[in-house]
């Protein structure tokens, strides 16, 4: 939907990041790393959320030792976060990480820089130069008065260019700001300077209350323009969440199919049911179901309801006392309130399944209409709508 800014195709471990491929998610531990039992309990249920990738903070030389049982046991590619430090570097490439977050800028001794860009070269790691307007280099605060965004990006060249001078190509970078005009025009012109991948993040977004509306603007309007190959939710909050949210943006925007998509009504006076109730049932029995790329939608009454309804995957549009049930693009039939969650939730069972089946071949028919794969909803053949007060008596 949205054309990708061109840039060049790095890997983490088996991720691929940047020429093209799909835009991965990631999330950092907030675990102590030497503590190898929580940090794995955390990235594991991070990868269950659909993290592809998970950075872990390397500060001590613990945290370091304990990189190999990560990396190992991590099941996703693990990024050590690294400060100044050339032997945390060097403990963390030993230890068989997947990536490096560290700033070339901070080691102070050129034969540093060179001494891990040479490591990560040899051992296939690529490494993100992380700009944070929290941690500017002080002359460039000064030049610029403050951290702009030329700032961020004059800062963000200077970093590759140290590591580009040593032939390491194998760079993302970040320009994070906690304000999110700033961040956006940071990554704006950073991407007309590099083709270096982008990592993507509004940093310091606080809690999800402020930072889930900050999160989706700032890495929603750089994604709609075709920037970003990597994005991290940052959240004053369990990581899970920031994941989970991540998957939300890339979701919103048709940038990952992944699972189900739910529409429902805000409800108004014309609902003919509590759709609040109504909703969030029906939300926490699909997210316990492992579903296939999918719409299910949740609609109060007969206004909007059998459109929407009818255009998903599945839907229900209440009616009075009754709803009705759309399969793919049919009307299945009259169902009384009381039956509409596992009526739903048993359709979506079927279809999920005939969505599966179809993967395989190319096409299945289901409900008596052939739906073609990659034809989306656009080629389905659909009922007519047919006012709900019009139906048959609920039965
Ligand atoms: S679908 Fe009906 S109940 Fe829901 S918001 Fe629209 S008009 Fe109101």
């Amino acid at each position: 939907m949205y054309e990708r800014r061109k840039t060049r195709l790095i890997h983490v471990g088996g991720v691929a990041v940047g020429g093209g491929s799909p835009i991965s998610i990631q999330s950092m531990t907030t675990t102590k790393t030497d503590n190898v039992d929580e940090t794995l309990i955390q990235v594991h249920a991070l990868a269950t959320q659909g993290a592809d990738m998970v950075r872990v903070a390397v500060p001590h030389e613990g945290d370091a030792k304990a990189l190999p049982i990560i990396a190992r046991e991590g099941g996703v590619p693990i990024i050590a976060d690294i400060h100044f430090s050339v032997r945390l570097a060097m403990m963390s490439i030993e230890a068989g990480v997947h990536g490096l977050r560290l700033n070339p800028g901070n080691m102070r001794n050129p034969k540093h820089i060179k001494e891990v860009a040479d490591a990560a070269k040899e051992r296939g790691i690529p490494i993100r130069i992380g700009v944070n307007a929290g941690s500017l280099d002080k002359k460039l605060v000064e030049k610029y008065g403050r951290p702009t965004a030329e700032a961020l990006v004059e800062s963000a060249l200077y970093e590759i260019s140290l590591l580009e001078e040593h032939g390491f190509r194998d760079i993302k970078v970040s320009v994070k700001h906690q304000n999110v005009p700033e961040m956006i025009n940071a990554y704006r012109l950073l991407a007309t300077q590099t083709d270096v991948p982008l990592h993507l993040g509004v940093t310091e977004a606080g809690t999800p209350k402020q930072g889930i509306v900050k999160s989706a603007i700032g890495l929603g309007t750089l994604l709609a323009e075709g920037i970003g190959d990597t994005i991290r939710v940052s959240l004053t909050a369990d990581p899970v969440e920031e994941v989970k949210l991540g998957k939300q943006i890339l979701k919103s925007l048709g940038l990952k199919e992944d699972g189900f998509d739910f529409v429902a009504c805000p409800s108004c006076g014309r609902a003919e049911l509590d759709v609040f109730a109504l909703a969030g049932e029906v939300e926490a029995r699909i997210e316990k179901m492992d579903l296939p790329p999918m719409q299910i939608a949740v609609m109060g009454c007969e206004v909007n309801g059998p459109g929407e309804a009818r255009d998903a995957d599945i839907g229900i549009a209440a009616g009075p006392g009754r709803g009705l049930l759309f399969s793919k693009g049919k009307q299945i039939g009259w169902v009384p309130h009381d039956r509409l969650v596992d009526a739903l939730i048993e359709e979506a069972e079927k279809v999920a399944a005939e969505i599966r089946a179809a993967s395989g071949d190319g096409a299945v028919t289901t409900g008596g209409v052939t739906v073609v794969k990659g034809a989306g909803r656009a080629g389905r053949k659909v009922d007519p709508i047919v006012p709900i007060g019009m139906g048959p008596p609920a039965g």
